[in-house]
């Protein structure tokens, strides 16, 4: 099985933020994570939005 990470597109950190939206989970009293989207993505080394590709680490 393979074991995917999603790292920048352009300087490849894997320290990269999705974009998304959460909807409100009121058993668990948290926001829980419903859709991510691939565009939109923020690079903390980069510092700037980039794409993600998704790196197979296995
Ligand atoms: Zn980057």
């Amino acid at each position: 099985m393979s074991i995917l990470l999603p790292v920048c597109n352009s300087c490849g950190s894997v320290d990269v933020k999705a974009d998304a939206f959460a909807t409100w989970d009121s058993e668990r009293q948290e926001w829980q994570v419903s859709d991510t989207f691939d565009k939109g993505a923020w690079c903390e080394d980069c510092e700037t939005t980039v794409s993600i590709e998704w790196c197979d680490i296995q």
